[in-house]
């Protein structure tokens, strides 16, 4: 199925795996909606989605405030007419163990990785139920199969990514026309790794970076378009994408 012409909205779309997602979705002839809070990030991503000759928009939202998110969405489906495809992706992961009660960072991960999620679907379904069809793409992450040390929080809102996932498909593909597919990565090159403040979690990030060669974020838009591109009987409900070299 051609994505081209299809309206696209990327949440975390300003670094890592969601700005190279929008950029290869516009390639493919998506209108992208640019979603995150550093809007000068987007602006240039804009910029260089249009010297491809592509067409964006940027959305400066925080994905844990609703009315951001619901302007947002708003925003895109003035500027573009539908909104067909949605790449639930923004997320953060501040590695700490349990007893060092990082509170704040617990909030933050289940506000922005489970709530965000909802809240971008929620501004989004009832236009794809309207219109009878699209795309919702959420990324979860291998932390959302198994459990490590230090990513406890983490990988409880990854199992629920996947979770709410699996119930989006149940309930939206048949009766809907709305695929649902869950990404999976294991490491990727991005930012991801640099709001960890736990110093030795940090170090052992860096280090695992020296031990085995990441995926890159271009590999992980490559994953999103070959689910999105899918023929229409096709509903690619999970991928589960490793570096070749992690266990
Ligand atoms: P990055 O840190 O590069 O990207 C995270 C993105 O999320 C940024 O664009 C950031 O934008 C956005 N974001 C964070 N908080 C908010 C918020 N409140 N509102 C809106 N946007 C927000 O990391 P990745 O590209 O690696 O991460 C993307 C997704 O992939 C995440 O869900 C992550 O959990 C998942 N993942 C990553 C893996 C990896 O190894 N890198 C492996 C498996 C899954 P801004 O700060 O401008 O708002």
């Amino acid at each position: 199925m051609s994505i081209d012409g299809k309206v696209a909205l990327v949440t975390g779309a300003s670094s890592g795996i969601g700005a190279a997602t929008a950029l290869k979705l516009a390639k493919a002839g998506a209108k992208i909606g640019l979603a995150a809070r550093r809007l000068d990030r987007l602006s240039a991503l804009q910029q260089q989605i249009a010297d491809h000759g592509g067409q964006a928009v940027a959305l400066e939202m925080d994905v844990v405030d609703q009315a951001s998110v619901t302007a947002g969405a708003e925003k895109l489906a003035e500027a573009f007419g539908s909104i067909d495809i949605l790449f639930n992706n923004a997320g953060l992961m501040p590695i700490s163990d349990l007893e060092a009660l990082k509170t704040d960072e617990w909030h933050r991960m289940v506000d922005v990785n489970i709530k965000g999620l909802l809240n971008t679907t929620a501004a989004v379904l009832p236009m794809m139920i309207r219109q009878k069809g699209g795309h919702i793409v959420n990324t979860s992450s291998i932390a959302g199969r198994k459990v490590f040390p230090g990513l406890a929080v983490y990988c409880a809102t990854k199992h629920a990514v996947t979770a709410i996932s699996e119930g989006m498909r149940l309930e939206l593909s048949k009766k809907h026309n709305i695929r649902v597919t869950c990404i999976q990565p294991g490491a990727v090159e991005s930012e991801l790794f640099e709001h960890i403040s736990d110093g030795n979690y940090r170090g052992q990030m860096e280090a695992l970076k020296e031990q085995m060669e990441f995926l890159k974020a271009d590999d992980i838009a490559e994953t999103v378009l070959f689910a999105l591109q899918a023929p229409g009987r096709m509903d690619i409900a999970e991928l589960f994408v490793m570096p070749a070299q992690q266990p």
